[in-house]
């Protein structure tokens, strides 16, 4: 790497803790940058939320916030992503139609509004309107898309990956020293923390801000009649009762022809690792009772039922990501708190945790908003 002055600097040693979606892309454009990157995961790469997650990826539904520039980098940067790792074939990227609809209302529907729903959507729903199109909406699978790129940052940058679990940062003179367990000790001069939702169980970070996790529940449903499924993703809206408020389930076909349903969100405490996050079975037979109302070939007697999980969403309390320089810890940041929105905000927020750390400040987007120092605990 070159400085300032054009003198040859040796490549920045930078550890990235946590292997999901920001942790990866973190490593990943650290790596392509010319950093040397040891990425460490305590339990398995993607097996939190960036492996459970619905992975819609939307162009414009940000739009009007301080999300938007995030979002509409990431939409295009997963796009181009997709050309160069084959994401139709390695992990499932594709464009699709997206709608809203209502379910469980009866009584006869406006034929107009009949002709955008795709045939397999034939039981008690109201259609509402076309939100997305193949030019503005996407998907692709997040577990196979972290472990992609994964693989490409270890082949071709020579990421190492480490798996232990951080027990602790310290700063010190020279650089951080991140501990992990067993007594082990691995320096850089910098530490990118992408905890997602245990990044305020790290003691460090427990008085600076609190990032948090929702619990989101899902299941995916394979057809018997798979040939029946079109590439459509479902903004559902569903009163279970009178005295009850609407709870908006997401549909997302995927290109295997499974169907996977997810929602709604509720916060809870973090256990100590992902693997500890169980679904509810009232919250999974709810799913699987919408998904039966919304078509017949996703009731109980016409599929296969390939997962029923949950995952916790890391959250902080302005649903904004965290992203930048932990106050008052030189050359230790932090990379999390990406809400609904991770997977589509994943490679982003990677590019300018890289730049952040190598050049000092991200060009990608504006990180300032974002910045760990907007909590006044
Ligand atoms: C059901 C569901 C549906 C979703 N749908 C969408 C969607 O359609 N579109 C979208 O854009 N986003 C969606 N999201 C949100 C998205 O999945 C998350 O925002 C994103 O995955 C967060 O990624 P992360 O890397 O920050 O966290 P995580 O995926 O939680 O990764 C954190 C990692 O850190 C590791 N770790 C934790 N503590 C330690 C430690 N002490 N030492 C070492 N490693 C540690 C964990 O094991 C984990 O692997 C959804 C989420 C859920 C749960």
């Amino acid at each position: 790497m070159i400085d300032n002055h054009g003198q040859v600097q040796p490549p920045k040693q930078v550890v990235v803790c946590g292997g999901g979606i920001i942790g990866v892309c973190t490593a990943y454009f650290l790596a392509k940058k010319g950093a040397t990157v040891t990425l460490i995961e305590r339990s398995c790469i993607a097996g939190g939320a960036s492996g459970k997650a619905g992975a819609f990826l939307a162009l414009h539904m940000c739009d009007g916030g301080p999300l938007s520039l995030l979002a509409r980098a990431s939409f295009d940067l997963h796009r181009s992503l997709a050309e160069e790792l084959n994401g139709s074939r390695s992990y499932g990227y594709r464009p699709l139609t997206t709608l809203t609809i209502t379910v469980g209302e009866s009584g006869p529907k406006p034929p107009s509004k009949m002709l955008i729903l795709p045939s397999w959507v034939d039981g008690r729903v109201n259609p509402g309107e076309i939100i997305g199109t193949i030019e503005t909406t996407a998907q692709l699978d997040p577990q196979l898309f972290t472990r992609a790129l994964l693989a490409k940052a270890v082949s071709e940058y020579g990421v190492e990956v480490v798996m232990a679990k951080v027990e602790g940062v310290a700063v010190e003179e020279e650089g951080v020293v991140v501990k992990v367990d067993g007594g082990g000790l691995i320096g850089g001069d910098a530490v990118v923390l992408a905890l997602g939702p245990w990044t305020s169980k790290l003691p460090e970070l427990a008085s600076k801000f609190r990032v948090y996790g929702k619990k989101v529940h899902s299941v995916v449903l394979e057809p018997k009649e798979s040939d029946a499924i079109t590439p459509h993703a479902l903004f559902a809206t569903y009163y279970p009762g009178q005295e009850m408020g609407p709870v908006d389930p997401d549909f997302f076909s995927r290109p295997t022809k499974d169907v996977y349903i997810c929602g709604p969100s509720v916060e809870v405490g973090t256990p100590d690792a992902p693997e500890l996050v169980f679904p509810d079975p009232e919250s999974i037979e709810m799913l699987e009772n919408v998904a039966a109302m919304v078509s017949s070939y996703l009731s109980k007697d016409n599929v296969e039922i390939k997962s029923e999980e949950a995952g916790l969403m890391p959250c902080t309390k302005d649903e904004l990501p965290v992203m930048g320089e932990v106050p008052g810890m030189k050359r230790c940041y932090v990379a999390s708190g990406h809400g609904y929105w991770g997977i589509l905000f994943g490679p982003t927020s990677g590019v300018a945790m890289a730049e952040l750390v190598l050049d000092g400040h991200a060009t990608i987007v504006d990180l300032e908003c974002f910045s760990p120092a907007r909590f006044d605990m």
